[in-house]
């Protein structure tokens, strides 16, 4: 089929979510590493292949890119015009994909945290949002 991207916008949706160590990946790495959490990276023998894993606290993070996978309600998840159909399928997939993983992983014991490329923007709340997530468990709290 044809592609309605040119060459350069489809090389920026392939990256973001192709591609391991993406930008906002390195950005959730490195506030991690600012708040002292030690973590492994795209552990393959997980399901999903999460892209952060913090083995001590038995949790994962996903960083994900709105489009590809279909952040509900965000505008970086609007279909193109054209092609609808074909997106539509195929971001589906993703979500049913990501849905299993996230199923299989706390079948295992693992709980996962989605982070959004859109949160990247504001570090101040995506620490918070990583903060709570990490510590939930400790506290009793469940209702993020
Ligand atoms: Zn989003």
């Amino acid at each position: 089929m044809t592609d309605i991207f040119d060459k350069k916008k489809r090389s920026e949706i392939m990256s973001s979510v192709k591609s391991k160590d993406t930008q906002p990946e390195l950005i959730v790495r490195r506030i991690l590493r600012s708040m002292g959490y030690g973590y492994r990276l795209h552990r393959k023998d997980l399901p999903g292949t999460p892209d952060i894993v913090l083995t001590k606290y038995k949790k994962v993070i996903f960083v994900h890119g709105c489009f590809w996978h279909g952040h509900e309600g965000c505008s970086r998840a609007k279909l193109p015009q054209t092609n609808r159909k074909f997106w539509q399928e195929k971001i589906e997939k993703n979500i049913l994909r990501d849905q299993k993983a996230f199923q299989d992983l706390r079948s295992l014991g693992w709980t996962s945290l989605i982070i959004w490329t859109c949160e990247i923007r504001d570090e101040e709340k995506l620490k918070e949002k990583i903060t709570n997530f990490l510590l939930e468990d400790r506290i009793g709290r469940n209702d993020y």
